[in-house]
């Protein structure tokens, strides 16, 4: 007999479970071990806790408890996370476009605005064309496996992001691995890479610890010499760095020697949500027909293409917000050497202020909160042993005075704690 459930029957009724005594179950032995492993995290100090922001996002944000605080560890590079030309532009893209697409892109989940929005971004990157992502996270997890084989050869920078790490994993090439930005050490894994078939180099534009950029111009020069494809993600360099701020390609002038870029909406691009690959034209085309993450998960919606086309058209009027960005970091970093703080020298919106000491570096960055103004204390596991700091992200909605008093706030704490004389 078969037999069909009746969507509609609302009288129907299920005999709800009665809990169970979870000792007995599977879940008793397996909640064991999460509690323990979770302990474990909490002990060694690496237990992640939330800030609940009760605003929007901005240079000074509202906590849940009604306190206040100056922001310095958001990626809001361009300070657009509310700006209200692109809420505006958001809130007509869906009424004009709806909510949701409620589909993948290929089947029925593509609009004009994502077209639009996609040669918005091959425009800003100089290349042939581009593909939309429900995240950057997605486009580094579905570039390589459907270009690369076992034939071939990805050779990554070690401190690449998570996401391209995790996409490396998912494709058979074989991996090789240099040093950051060490130029002899890609060389050497170039030549070791050399009987396979295609080889890519692949590396961040702007690394996030030390906020260094990668070397694009000799990166580009070895590819030549050894016949390799270019990537680079340019999630946290995209906006910031460059004479313009449209990313390393621009600050080495590499444009037409990088094959792939990658990047994200959720950083400089207004930090909402969305990623992309921008490229050339058969990888993008390849992509389309083979990239997971975009074959089986749902398209950005509406609100988000309209908002970001609208970024992209307010970043071609003006560089203002660039040229902010770029004075606010100057004066950062200038007036914390010149209060005798160790700074790794940086070139783009990130400034490590460097402690070297893991406990210092999370007493120091609780110490700030106290004062006022959020920033990340990193150390080992995210960054090398003996290497620990704080992280300090600018932004072009940073103004003088919020600048100002996180400087102060650093002077203080870092007089208390014993790191300035
Ligand atoms: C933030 C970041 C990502 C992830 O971007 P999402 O769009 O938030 O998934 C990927 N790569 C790098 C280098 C990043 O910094």
């Amino acid at each position: 007999m078969i037999f069909y459930v009746d969507f509609q029957d609302k009288s129907a009724k299920f005999e709800r479970r009665k809990p169970i005594n979870t000792i007995l179950t599977m879940y008793g032995k397996f909640q064991k071990y999460l509690q323990d492993e979770l302990k474990a995290i909490d002990e060694a100090g690496l237990y992640k806790r939330e800030r609940n922001i009760a605003s929007p996002q901005s240079a000074e944000i509202t906590l849940q408890d009604g306190s206040k605080a100056l922001n310095f560890c958001a990626n809001n590079y361009l300070g657009l996370a509310d700006d209200k030309r692109l809420a505006e532009a958001a809130k007509m893209a869906m009424d004009a476009r709806g909510y949701g697409m409620s589909s993948v892109r290929f089947i029925c989940g593509t609009q004009d605005i994502h077209k639009d929005l996609e040669k918005a971004i091959s425009e800003y990157f100089h290349t042939e064309d581009a593909i939309l992502y429900a995240a950057c996270f997605d486009a580094n997890g579905g570039v390589f496996e459907p270009l690369f084989t076992a034939e071939d050869a990805i050779i990554s920078d070690s401190l690449n992001h998570a996401s391209i790490i995790d996409g490396v994993r998912l494709c058979k090439a074989q991996r090789f691995r240099y040093a950051n930005a060490d130029m002899a050490d890609l060389e050497a894994q170039l030549q070791a890479a050399q009987a396979c078939r295609h080889r890519i180099i692949v590396t961040d534009g702007v690394f996030s610890m030390d906020g260094n950029v990668a070397p694009m111009d000799k990166i580009c020069d070895l590819a030549e010499k050894y016949d390799a494809l270019v990537m680079v993600d340019e999630s946290h360099s995209a906006g910031v760095v460059g004479p313009t701020g449209h990313g390393v390609a621009e600050q080495f002038n590499c444009y037409g020697r990088i094959d792939i870029f990658t990047g994200t909406l959720g950083k400089a691009f207004g930090g909402a949500v969305g990623g992309f690959t921008t490229g050339r034209k058969e990888i993008i085309d390849m992509l389309r027909q083979r990239s997971r993450p975009y074959l089986f998960s749902n398209s950005i919606p509406p609100m988000i293409a309209g908002a970001a086309l609208e970024m992209f058209k307010m970043l071609g009027e003006s560089d203002a917000l660039h040229d902010k960005l770029v004075e606010n970091v100057n004066y950062f970093r200038d007036k914390m050497m010149a209060a005798g703080f160790d700074i790794k020298p940086t070139q783009s919106a990130i400034c490590a202020v460097m402690l070297y000491d893991a406990p210092l570096s999370q007493k120091f960055a609780a110490k700030m909160a106290e004062e006022g103004i959020f920033v990340t204390g990193f150390y080992y596991p995210v960054v090398p042993k003996g290497q620990a700091r704080i992280r300090v992200q600018l932004s072009a909605a940073h103004e003088r005075a919020h600048l100002d008093k996180a400087i102060a706030a650093f002077i203080k704490v870092g007089k208390e704690l014993g790191v300035l004389k």
